[in-house]
């Protein structure tokens, strides 16, 4: 396996059992890539903006139409099942009942698939393709965001969704963090962390650079600047300021890969993670490598 085996975890999912194997290889990090570093700006769950690019990269489909039309006569056809057994059998579920349930699995596990290569090919080509990757610190963002989920939805539901619907969590920040953290290392980039107070609001003219929530008018797709009427994409824009704030590499960036020494123990990870920022849902998953 090339190293020492440190975790063997099974699984099991829509599409079949699965094995990963946890290897303490040893490597040393990559040496340092001699390249133009770049910032990255997340958008909605199915885009990133690299402040180098003229465009932004989309996630694609993850459900063609006609998988799309399948999941949704499935789920008609579980819904009208599970009405039958709450009526007929005390709830007791049927074995159609559950082939039925099984199909649904086995389509949101494809569909988790696909955005997981979407996330993979992202983050293997920022980390091998620039000196350093900036990107946004959104751990205090996230939490309060899931508080008030816990807040206006019980309890139960949120944790069932959590654990029924991992797939959600293939692209989220944390698991693009976790992932650029270590590729960074493995390819020689940098991860640079920086701050994400203002980064939409923040004018990315180098002549310029003033904060005003005024410039996103209506928080739509555009960003024009207040002061001096600079025009942007406003994804773009947050990614030319999360470079700059990286560029600057003094008190700008929070946290980098080469600063820190990579993680060696779970323990560690833990009580570091417990000292720098509130656990994010998917991103404590540094074992599986
Ligand atoms: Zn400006």
């Amino acid at each position: 396996m090339g190293g020492t085996l440190r975790n063997i975890t099974i699984s099991r999912n829509g599409t079949g059992w699965h094995v990963s194997f946890g290897v303490a290889t040893g490597a040393e990090p990559a040496p340092p890539l001699d390249r133009p570093g770049c910032g990255v700006d997340f958008g909605v769950a199915a885009s990133a903006y690299v402040s180098t690019e003229e465009r932004p990269r989309l996630m694609p489909r993850t459900l063609s139409t006609s998988e799309q039309a399948r999941l949704k006569h499935l789920e008609q056809k579980k819904a009208r099942q599970i009405a039958y057994a709450k009526k007929h059998q005390g709830g007791r579920y049927s074995n159609r009942l559950r082939r039925t349930i099984e199909q649904i699995a086995k389509i949101e596990a494809r569909q988790a698939n696909r955005r997981r290569d979407f996330t993979h090919k992202l983050t293997t080509d920022l980390a091998k393709n620039h000196g350093y990757v900036g990107i946004e610190d959104l751990s205090v963002r996230n939490m309060t965001k899931s508080a008030k989920g816990t807040a206006e939805q019980p309890g139960s539901k949120v944790r069932a969704k959590a654990g029924l619907n991992r797939s959600v969590l293939d692209n989220c920040p944390g698991e693009r963090r976790r992932q650029l953290d270590y590729k960074c290392r493995m390819y020689g980039s940098e991860l640079r962390v920086v701050p994400a107070f203002h980064t939409s609001n923040t004018c990315g003219n180098p002549d310029c650079g003033r904060v005003d929530p005024k410039s996103r008018p209506g928080c739509g797709r555009v960003f024009v600047c207040v002061h001096c009427g600079f025009e942007d994409d406003a994804d773009h824009n947050a990614a030319v300021e999360i470079h700059s704030r990286a560029r600057r590499t003094g008190g700008s960036v929070i946290n980098s890969t080469r600063r820190r020494p990579s993680a060696s123990s779970p323990g560690q990870v833990r009580r570091r993670m417990r000292e720098t920022q509130p656990p994010v849902p998917g991103g404590n998953g540094n074992r599986s490598r």
